[in-house]
Order: structure tokens, then sequence, then C-alpha cells
């Protein structure tokens, strides 16, 4: 079966070798974000199709059979764009998405609908960890009242002189994200929900450290036929087979 990948994570680049090694034709897209992405099996195109409109296109032009949302939870408009997509090509769209972080047992999660909301309730004087990824580390630069150590997998240029910017990608675990929050004297962490096992440790690490966690809420998707494993979209693909 043809199958158009959306991607930029890891379960997407695991669901594509699963494919390719069934057989399938599997062709993945990437948003163009990251200057060397890890490159899944099969094909890969790099950039925006251009709307929805561009992604229906784009399924018609590649005979595809299926179309598959692997995006992160929070990459909200390709998910919007791959609902209209699959409903005007009349391609079966799956989405696959991680169940969201629980709140570990004994910690203080002050939940806000974005990441201005967190920015608004760091007390003056907080130094906050920002595992947020790059793109929006520019809603914390107002806040000079605070101090900011930043985790990311990139750097982007243009970071405040005094932040501490680290590059690095996970897993990461219990002891050392423990380690990284004591050596830096965290007050605060910020997070989307982004869940997943590969990130998960930083919770339960400011959990015992009695750091209050403002955790992002997922933005809300348009309704989508949606599996949380990648078992669950081979099953699928199996079925339509
Ligand atoms: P977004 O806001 O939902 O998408 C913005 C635009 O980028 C889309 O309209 C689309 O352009 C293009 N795009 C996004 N994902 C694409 C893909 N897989 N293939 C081709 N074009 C794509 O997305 P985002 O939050 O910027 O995330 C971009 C990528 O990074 C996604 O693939 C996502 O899985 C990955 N990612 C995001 C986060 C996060 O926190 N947002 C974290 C980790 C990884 P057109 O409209 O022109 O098609």
């Amino acid at each position: 079966m043809r199958i158009l990948i959306l991607g930029g994570t890891g379960e997407a680049r695991r669901l594509a070798e699963r494919l390719v090694v069934q057989g399938h034709a599997v062709t993945s897209s990437l948003a163009g974000r990251t200057t060397a992405p890890r490159l899944p099996s099969g094909d890969v195109r790099i950039g925006g199709f251009g709307g929805g409109e561009g992604l229906a296109a784009a399924l018609h032009a590649g005979g595809f059979a299926m179309l598959v949302d692997a995006t992160h939870p929070f990459a909200a408009r390709i998910s919007a764009n791959a609902v209209m997509a699959s409903a005007r090509a009349g391609v079966p769209l799956v989405r696959l998405e991680r169940p969201r972080w629980p709140r570990p047992e004994g910690a203080d999660w002050i939940a806000v609908d974005d990441l201005a909301g967190a920015a608004a309730i760091l007390p003056p004087g907080a130094t906050a960890l920002l595992t947020i990824g790059r793109q929006e580390v520019g809603t914390f630069f107002g806040r000079t009242d605070c101090r900011f150590v930043a985790r990311m997998i990139e750097i982007p240029p243009g970071l405040p002189g005094d932040w501490t910017a680290i590059s690095d990608a996970g897993p990461f675990d219990l002891e050392g994200e423990t380690a990284l929050m004591e050596m830096h004297g965290i007050t605060h962490l910020v997070s989307k929900n982004s869940g997943g096992g590969q990130t998960a440790a930083k919770l339960e690490a400011a959990a015992r450290l009695g750091i209050p966690t403002l955790m992002v809420r997922r933005p809300v998707l348009p309704p989508a036929r949606t599996v949380a494993r990648i078992e669950d979209v081979l099953a699928l693909v199996a079925e339509s087979g």
C-alpha cells in the first residue's frame, strides 16, 4: 500500500521503519525545521505542502491509499490540514497520537493554555527550566526578572545573553534530570504536555524536588480516527490492505 506519513517525531520514524519492512511504499513528510533531521526509512519529502489543499493535491498526485498523521501533538496546523486533505482527496486518515502525561503522584502542576500563560505566571526571581523546543522561546524574552535554562535539540540564534542554553535530545533519565535541576537551582519547570516516554523523567524529577511544573495543555484538534500505538496503525493498514 502507498502510505504518506506526516512525521517529525520518533513514533513517525519507527512507524515508517515497520511499514517499510512489511513491504509498503512509504513516504515520510518532514516540515524542514531541523537542519540535520534523523531520516526515516523509505522515501522522504521535506517542506510544507501549501495548506490542506496542497496536501490533498499531493495525496492525489502520489496515489496514496492512506494518510497517517504522526506529527507532534502540538503541531496543530498540519493536523487540521490532514483532516481537510483526507476529506478532499478521499484518502483515509489515521492520527497516531501519544497519550498525555498524567500528573505524577504529589506533583505541583499548574495547567496553562499556552506558553504566554506560562510566561505570565512565573514569579519574579524564578529560575525556569524551559523544555519547550526552540520555536517559541521568544515568548519568555520579556521576563528579564527571571533566569532561564533552555534545553532544546538545536539552539537558535538570538537568545538573550544571560540565558543558559543546553543542546540535548532525549531520552533523559530521572538521575540526569534531577542533577540538571539541582545544578542550575531550578525553581520552575515549563513543559508542553507532549506525552511519550523519552522526556517524561523531568516530571518525576520536578515532583521529587518539589519544583512546580507549568504544563501547557494540548491544542484542540479537529476530530479524526485516532490511535495511540504504532501497532494500532499497523493493524489498520493490514485491515485495509
Ligand atoms: P504546525 O504549526 O502544525 O505546521 C505549520 C506548517 O508547517 C504546516 O501548515 C505545514 O505547512 C508545515 N508542516 C508541519 N509539519 C509538516 C510535515 N510533517 N510535513 C510537511 N509540512 C509540515 O507544525 P509545527 O508545530 O511547526 O511542527 C513542525 C514539525 O515539527 C512537525 O512535523 C512536528 O511533528 C514536528 N515537531 C513539532 C513540535 C512542536 O512542539 N510543535 C515538537 C516536536 C516535533 P503547509 O501548510 O505549507 O503544508
